[in-house]
């Protein structure tokens, strides 16, 4: 009856208004009870401020919300009033409506606000991000580093051995498809919002730091206790992913606030790439536009500074209290360059460490706090090189990924009130059809490709048994391709001296398939399929799959959004107990 009523309501509220208000947290918002939120209403035009009636259950809102909101007689840049309440919050969990009236602009929203068990079921959470990571680089990640005879794998990666499996539905508050800072924001906050946007509602205004803003694990966790947490990627560590942890912004690419945003929350250990981004503009290299130097002030609150492998070893054992990690000014590179080919910036930044060291220190690291700790880790290089169809790079950094989460559920093991999560935040639209075999007759590379029976198997080995192909460019080998693309040579092979660069910009500022890849032997011309404005692959719509095990692991079943993932997080750590 309750949701006839509800349904009903909204009907009657899409034929009364052409042109609603907007009302942030939006409808269906699921909330944390007692978290921080912003709360902002805009209005499609100028109203009065006596006109303007706002109720929550049918009480005043201020009841609800534990403050009164200010009026906006008119928003910057915008021709319309609005009404803003920073750091509102909803104390008891509960279905709520929201009315929102102005003169004939009416709007209703219904929010779901919930609380959590009052006693956690984990006291640590390990969550693993395979950034872009979908079905393919795992099946190709087993393939590679396991081997297949007859059919069956030769072996198992860590993630096939979690137990609960969800699909989970990525899209974005604007769009069916998806970035990794929405994606990750829905993770990490429980609220799904606009493309490139972190830990806020985008509103209409122009400013990139202003937008509503909603709760972060890891405000919710200084909020409520004093658990560690952690953030590892390869990619710099104001990437979207990591910045999702800590940052408000509507703008993924605000990079050096993010910093200063995760300087506000001082994560207990943050290790990555992107110093660019911490370094005064007067130092060579740095991409900030002013001279705060944020190396200066994390070592300051007590950070130990690493910047290659061997000093996050020393800074490990030092048994300091915080770590920053900063071995790379922009992103780290693949581990296909780190560990095997030595290209990309290799010669740059030699002593990279690679995820599975950084999980080590970082897991030793906040192990030390007795309340328990949040660690993310991210395999930022699975989706860096999907973009540029570099597959191989893709595929190595599933492995090592893999790789990693190996070292987090063996610390579960011996620490069983750890939840461990690996999840993609979106995927990208790659498949495995086959195999690529130089020995097939002929030049023409096309014929060269195995389908159904006529693949075989492929023939990587690894003798070293560190779980990667001892070398990539064997002659029979995967064969991947992208549904989408913009034009490119097709090469057919594994690319020995760095990166794939598809595309490059012609004097139109259209991509064009890169020239420098014509001659490859056996190359042939794809002619793109996306805007010839995209210079890389994109991503998919398509579900990501989620895996996990330990405590509060049995939630994760059937078809999620990604807002509903973080429900199931701050529900093991039991973040919001009834009020006493
Ligand atoms: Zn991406």
């Amino acid at each position: 009856m309750r949701i006839f009523a509800a349904a009903l309501a909204a009907t009657i509220c899409l034929i009364g208004t052409a042109d609603a208000a907007n009302v942030y947290p939006i409808d269906r918002a699921t909330i944390l009870a007692g978290s921080a939120f912003d709360f902002k209403v805009e209005f499609a035009g100028v109203v009065k401020p006596e006109e303007v009636s706002i109720t929550i259950n049918g009480e005043p809102a201020a009841n609800i919300l534990g403050k009164d909101y200010a009026f906006i007689a008119k928003e910057e840049g915008v021709d319309a009033s609005a009404v803003l309440l920073r750091a509102a919050k909803v104390v008891k969990p509960g279905q709520y409506t929201v009315e929102v009236k102005a003169g004939n602009d009416t709007k209703t929203v219904h929010w779901d606000v919930y609380g959590t068990p009052d006693t956690p079921k984990a006291k640590n959470i390990i969550f693993f991000l395979g950034d872009g990571m979908s079905v393919a680089h795992r099946t190709g990640a087993r393939l590679l580093s396991k081997g297949m005879t007859e059919g069956k794998a030769n072996g198992r990666l860590a993630m096939d051995d979690l137990d609960y499996m969800a699909f989970i539905g990525t899209s974005s508050t604007n769009a069916i498809a998806t970035d990794s800072a929405n994606t990750m924001s829905a993770h990490m906050t429980g609220h799904k919002t606009a493309v490139n946007a972190l830990g806020v509602y985008a509103d209409r205004t122009k400013d990139p730091l202003d937008d509503p803003r909603v709760e972060n694990i890891t405000e919710a966790l200084a909020r409520t206790g004093r658990k560690s947490v952690g953030i590892v990627t390869t990619a710099e560590v104001e990437d979207a992913t990591p910045a999702a942890v800590v940052a408000h912004t509507r703008l993924r690419d605000r990079k050096a606030e993010i910093v200063e945003m995760m300087f506000a929350l001082k994560p207990e250990v943050v290790l990555g790439g992107g110093s660019a981004y911490f370094l005064p503009k007067s130092t060579p290299g740095s991409k900030r536009k002013d001279d705060k130097d944020f190396i200066k002030s994390f070592t300051e609150s007590g950070y130990t500074l690493a910047t290659d492998a061997a000093a996050l070893q020393a800074a490990g054992q030092a048994n300091a209290g915080k770590i920053l990690g900063l071995f790379h000014t922009g992103n780290m590179d693949s581990v296909l360059d780190r560990k095997f080919l030595k290209k990309g910036t290799v010669d740059k930044f030699p002593d990279q460490p690679g995820l599975v060291d950084m999980t080590k220190v970082a897991l030793a690291q906040l192990a030390k706090n007795p309340d328990g700790f949040f660690l993310m880790v991210e395999g930022a290089t699975i989706d860096k090189m999907s973009h540029p169809l570099d597959w191989d790079r893709a595929l190595y950094d599933t492995i090592e990924f893999d790789q990693a989460l190996r070292v987090a559920m063996d610390f579960a093991k011996d620490h069983p009130d750890t939840l461990v999560i690996a999840t993609p935040d979106h995927t990208h639209g790659v498949s495995i059809i086959g195999t690529i075999d130089d020995d097939k007759p002929g030049e023409d590379m096309r014929e060269k490709v195995g389908v159904y029976a006529a693949a075989g198997f492929p023939n990587y080995t690894d003798t070293d048994g560190d779980g990667y192909p001892d070398k990539v460019d064997v002659s029979r080998r995967l064969a991947v391709f992208a549904n989408n693309f913009p034009d490119y040579y097709e090469t057919w092979r594994p690319k020995l001296n760095g990166p794939f660069d598809p595309a490059i910009k012609n004097e139109k500022g259209e991509y064009v398939a890169n020239a420098a890849y014509k001659d490859v032997p056996g190359a042939v011309l794809r002619i793109g399929n996306i805007p010839r404005s995209t210079d890389t692959a994109v991503h998919a719509v398509d579900d990501g799959i989620l895996q996990a095990s330990g405590p509060g692991a049995e939630a994760f079943k059937g078809y999620m959004e990604e807002s509903d993932v973080y429900r199931v997080l701050v529900d093991a750590f039991a973040l919001a107990p009834a009020q006493k």
